[in-house]
Order: C-alpha cells, then sequence, then structure tokens
C-alpha cells in the first residue's frame, strides 16, 4: 500500500471517495445496473474494494430512493474518475497510466453488473415481449452505462464524408483505443506470456480481470446464440467503429475459415437479428482481419457506403431463378446476390466461393494458389461476405472477392494498399473498410493538424527538417511536397482544414482500388465478367 497522494489530506480524499461511491450506486440505480433490491449489496462491494467499514460521505450523496436533487451524469467516467485517483492512492493500481486506470475503471463497474445469466434471461424476455430492437437497444444501453463502451473516448474520433464518386466514403481517426505510453510497453516487455484467455474474443474474457497486457473484462457481457445449430456469443464492440458495432463470436476459440457453413450463419444472425447486417473478415492474412485465430463476424446498425452503392452490371443464373445479381459500382470487387429465399442464397454464395478459391486469371495478376518447396499449395483467393435483410424482407449478400498473393514489387500484398499509400493506411483492409468506412490511426490527428499548420503558414516549410528520419512528418513528406507545390503555405485554417480531409478521402478511395482483384479499367471489367459467366452467371437486363 502507498500513502495517499501528497498535497490532499488523507481524510479529505477519503471522504471524497465515500462520496463517489454513494454517486456511483445512485448512477447504477437510475441506468438499471441494478435494481433497488440490490442497493446495499452493490454500496457494500464498493465500500469493501476501497477499504471501508462505513458509507461515511455516500450516505449523503445516494439518498434511498435513487433519486436525488443532482443529475444523474449519462456515463460514468466523470464519477469514476476522483474513485479511481484514490484507488490508485491507496495501491488498487500500481500507477496511474491509462492501462492501469482502465484496469481499476473496470474492477469497479463489474461490481455494478447484473450476473451474465441475469443479462440474458432480461435480453430474451425483452426480445420475445417488445421485440428484438427493443432489447438491442436496452443491451447497447446497458453496455454504455456500465462504461465498456466508452463513448466519453469515442467523441474524441475525428470523423467526416468524403463525397467521391462510389457515394459519401466515411473516414474515421479513432482514438477509443488507448495508445499504450513507453513506461507501459517496457513493462509488458518484462511480463511473461500468458496463454489464458487464449484471445480478446474467447468466451473466457467475461468478468476477467485484465492485466498490463489483456484489457480488464468485469462489465463485459455477452448474449448466447445458436447459429448453424453451434454455440456462439453476441457483444458490443467497445472501440464502436459505427453505431452499434456488435462482434459474433464463435464458443470455442476456432480460427476464421470461410466456408458454406459461414453463409449458413450470417443468415441464421440475420433471422434473429433482421435490424442488424452482419458480414466476416475474410480467413487469410493481409485481407483478413487483425484476429484470424478465433472465428467470429461483426455486425451492427448502420448503413455503409456499399450497401448504397448500385450494381452496374445484373446477372441472372439459370440454377437460381429466384435470385437477381450483379456487379457492385464500387473500388472493390464486389457480386452481390438478392432474393427471398435464404437456402437458394446460400446454395449460390457456396458454388461462388468454391469457384473463386480456385479461379486463375493471370491477365490480370489473380493466382489462386502457389507452390511451396515441399509441393504443397498456398491458397490466395478467398472471400469477404456481408450479409443484410431488406425492407421487403429480401436477403442481400454482397461477397467482396479477395487475393493475398505478394510479389516483389508489392512485398505486402498486392491487393493491398501499396506503399505510396502507408503514410496514411497501411493495415489490412478489413470489412469495415471493404464496405467504405475507413478506420485511420490515432497518430493522424496530431499529423494533419500538424500538416494544417504549415498549409496555412503558422509554421515553416522546412524541406531538409522533413528528411531526417526523426521528424514527426517524415512518412509524409512526398505528399507534403505536393500539397505545398499546389496549394501555397498561406491558406486560411478551414481551407487547409477541407483540402486535407478532401485529400485523405481520395487517397482511402486509391486504397480501396489497390485492394479490388479487378480493376476499374476496361481489362479490370471485362476480367471481372469473365469470373461472373465462368460461373453460371449471365448478363442480364435489370
Ligand atoms: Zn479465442
Amino acid at each position: 500500500m502507498t500513502e495517499p497522494k501528497p498535497g490532499a489530506p488523507a481524510e479529505e480524499q477519503a471522504r471524497e471517495a465515500q462520496a463517489a461511491i454513494g454517486r456511483l450506486v445512485r448512477y447504477a440505480l437510475r441506468h438499471g445496473l441494478i435494481k433497488p433490491a440490490d442497493r446495499d449489496w452493490a454500496l457494500n462491494a464498493l465500500l469493501d474494494l476501497f477499504g471501508f467499514t462505513e458509507p461515511g460521505a455516500a450516505e449523503e450523496t445516494m439518498p434511498p430512493e435513487a433519486t436525488g436533487p443532482d443529475p444523474v451524469p449519462a456515463e460514468a467516467a466523470p464519477i469514476l474518475a476522483p474513485l479511481i485517483d484514490y484507488g490508485i492512492a491507496i495501491g488498487l493500481a500500481p500507477d496511474d497510466t491509462t492501462t492501469s486506470r482502465d484496469l481499476l475503471d473496470a474492477r469497479i463497474m463489474g461490481l455494478l453488473m447484473p450476473r451474465p445469466s441475469e443479462t440474458a434471461e432480461a435480453f430474451a424476455r425483452q426480445a420475445e415481449r417488445e421485440g428484438i430492437e427493443a432489447a438491442t437497444d436496452a443491451f447497447y444501453r446497458l453496455n454504455i452505462a456500465s462504461n465498456y463502451v466508452r463513448m466519453d473516448r469515442v467523441r474524441q474520433n475525428e470523423y467526416w464524408v468524403h463525397a467521391s464518386e462510389y457515394g459519401g466514403i466515411e473516414i474515421t481517426i479513432n482514438l477509443s483505443k488507448p495508445e499504450k505510453d513507453p513506461r507501459e510497453i517496457a513493462r509488458l516487455r518484462s511480463l511473461p506470456p500468458s496463454s489464458y484467455p487464449k484471445c480478446l474474443l474467447c468466451p473466457a474474457n467475461v468478468g476477467y480481470a485484465g492485466r498490463p497486457d489483456h484489457p480488464a473484462r468485469q462489465n463485459l457481457r455477452v448474449l448466447p446464440l445458436v447459429l448453424n445449430g453451434e454455440d456462439w456469443y453476441f457483444q458490443y464492440s467497445p472501440y464502436v467503429y459505427y453505431n452499434e458495432h456488435s462482434i459474433v463470436l464463435r464458443a470455442g476459440h476456432v480460427p476464421m475459415a470461410i466456408t458454406d457453413a459461414t453463409f449458413t450463419r450470417l443468415f441464421d444472425f440475420l433471422d434473429r437479428f433482421p435490424h442488424y447486417f452482419v458480414g466476416s473478415n475474410a480467413d487469410l492474412p493481409i485481407v483478413g482481419g487483425s484476429i484470424l485465430n478465433h472465428d467470429h463476424f461483426q455486425a451492427g446498425r448502420h448503413v455503409f457506403a456499399m450497401e448504397k452503392a448500385e450494381l452496374e452490371e445484373t446477372y441472372r443464373h439459370p440454377d437460381y431463378p429466384g435470385l437477381s445479381g450483379g456487379i457492385v459500382r464500387w473500388p472493390m470487387s464486389v457480386l452481390r446476390l438478392a432474393g427471398p429465399r435464404r437456402e437458394e442464397l446460400e446454395e449460390a454464395a457456396s458454388a461462388l466461393l468454391a469457384a473463386w478459391r480456385d479461379y486463375a486469371d493471370p491477365s490480370v495478376g489473380i493466382l489462386p494458389h502457389t507452390a511451396r518447396e515441399d509441393g504443397s499449395r498456398v491458397p490466395h483467393n478467398t472471400i469477404t461476405p456481408i450479409a443484410r435483410r431488406k425492407p421487403d424482407g429480401r436477403y442481400e449478400l454482397d461477397l467482396v472477392l479477395r487475393n493475398n498473393r505478394t510479389s516483389d514489387e508489392h512485398p505486402d500484398g498486392i491487393f493491398h494498399p501499396h506503399r505510396h499509400l502507408h503514410h496514411i493506411k497501411k493495415e489490412n483492409i478489413g470489412l469495415i473498410e471493404v464496405m467504405g468506412l475507413a478506420v485511420l490511426p490515432g497518430r493522424l490527428k496530431g499529423e494533419l493538424r500538424q500538416i494544417a499548420a504549415i498549409l496555412t503558414g503558422e509554421r515553416p516549410y522546412d524541406p531538409e527538417a522533413l528528411a531526417d528520419a526523426s521528424h514527426p512528418l517524415r512518412r509524409h513528406a512526398d505528399w507534403l511536397a505536393e500539397l505545398v507545390r499546389g496549394h501555397g503555405t498561406s491558406l486560411a485554417e478551414a481551407e487547409a482544414e477541407r483540402l486535407l480531409r478532401d485529400e485523405v478521402g481520395r487517397k482511402f478511395v486509391e486504397v480501396l482500388c489497390d485492394a479490388g482483384v479487378f480493376k476499374r479499367d476496361a481489362a479490370g471489367r471485362a476480367a471481372f465478367a469473365a469470373f461472373a459467366e465462368s460461373a453460371g452467371w449471365r448478363r442480364s437486363r435489370a
């Protein structure tokens, strides 16, 4: 135990912590995390965590009827801050880094959560009585109230819409996933390797206290689901890249695999959550998501630019008379199938997946396999599938064709953002970005601000300094030279911001074009049509 922080008398700090405990119990009651019968139980649990044997000031901040003169905040963060400070002062956390504070935060909120079974039962009951939409609304509110979804951080994200020839591309600079500071990185190096939970998605995370290298999840709640006859879970993502960003994860820690069963699972999910879209990342490195070792989908309530994009070619297939199909007007290569019967869609999607897995067209660089030295084959073709229900009840399935081959010219991936775009985006182009929402690294926020300062003349433009490897804008040097050449260094602040947002948007469209297997030129379009035809799809007039 460390001594309380110097400066604040220990007694005063303890009193403030007790007052915060009272406010937090009142907050939990008001937001429905606990019920009135849980009040004393929750209060006592919090008192115990902070080493208090009596409520003290909590009595004043927590009137018995849960209502009181002061309004209850919409989010827990402002109540938690002084409590976490006190926890650090009495040694509940080793230091005041964001990681340590987050571990303590989840530990505190975990004491105010319903049991996982209660959450699941309440969800099922509400879905039955009031409909699934009311049930997801309430569950989402619970995830925000519990501070599992950190809305205070999500609000710091940068967001704008870039008007492109493909529609409104959404750009976000995501600051909700806190970056580690150097002290933490140093400490992480000295930690022994751990294999529990096996990954960030395993259901074993529910209630886990966390470690410096693994988030605390006492305030995580998941809902059981059955998809394709298997046990799965539904939860929200703590990072909220879009509204009601959800993760659908398999109960077992099994690797991602896009198979015929994937389509069955996606439609099973839609039958239960018809107001959400659901999609899977691809199952190969470079073109897949960041987690390949645990099968999962992402879902949510948001309409992406890709969904709004229309067909530029329409197709029909003699074996699937109930389906309409086509090629979507989109920088990546998307086949869209739609129809009222999911069985027919599942069959058609499975046939297209099988056809694509082995499809070769060397004229446009598509090779489905390369040979290993031992003669075995490395697969390169896969699909990013996205499914949704339309207002008329039809199912719609977008199959985004992917290939993860590399070459000497493009060692990071031929169908991956090319080198000159890495200063904006070099990470995998996963499901969310495929659909037209860029999730750009947090570093960009500050970097764009510094670039704007140069374009407005507030800071000098010094190409020599930029060439230095240690310069924070080094990776943007070429771009910056181009911007200064084209627009000078005396832009108004608003002009500079508009220019940069537009430029980043244009670069992200280029990123998507790089990730497309069939390019938008005549040769690419002809090659895409040839693939569709090879799979039995025939061009039709709408
Ligand atoms: Zn796992």
